[in-house]
């Protein structure tokens, strides 16, 4: 566990320095607000569709690193899924980090997102690496906005 948890403290201190398509999307088809009132994180989540497929996702906010990185990951992963798979790795994820899913022995999709079983021993910081996940969950449910209480 000792070297999931060194993976996990880089890849977040990495990508909350440089967060990835941390922007707007002019135009998204879809977009939530979410916010974890426990933490202050506040992120703003775009999708762009194209048919039932995402074709550029983004987020915009601000938050702890944790929040952070986790939103920048999630962007990488998503472009160029379907919006069921979208959908099915949110489940994923949350499963992840509420332990209902070990990633070791479970079968899953989430490849690098599997760091964030890290967060398993930080119970307070759930919500912070699960928002950005919830919030993509409202965009695209078509729901404004979402709060992690
Ligand atoms: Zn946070």
């Amino acid at each position: 566990m000792s070297e999931l948890n060194d993976l996990y403290q880089e890849t977040i201190l990495e990508h909350n320095k440089n967060p990835r398509n941390f922007r707007e999307i002019e135009g998204a088809d879809k977009q939530a607000v979410g916010n974890n009132p426990l933490c202050g994180d506040a992120l703003r989540v775009f999708v762009r569709m194209d048919g039932d497929t995402v074709d550029d996702v983004a987020f915009k906010g601000s938050g702890c690193a944790i929040s952070k990185a986790s939103a920048s990951m999630m962007t990488q992963t998503l472009k160029g899924k379907t919006r069921e798979e979208a959908e099915a790795m949110f489940h994923e994820f949350q499963d992840m980090v509420t332990g209902k899913l070990d990633v070791e022995t479970d079968e899953n999709h989430l490849g690098k997102l599997k760091i964030f079983s890290g967060v398993l021993e930080f119970p307070a910081r759930v919500k912070c690496a699960s928002l950005s996940w919830h919030t993509l969950n409202a965009a695209l449910s078509g729901e404004d906005e979402v709060s992690t209480e």
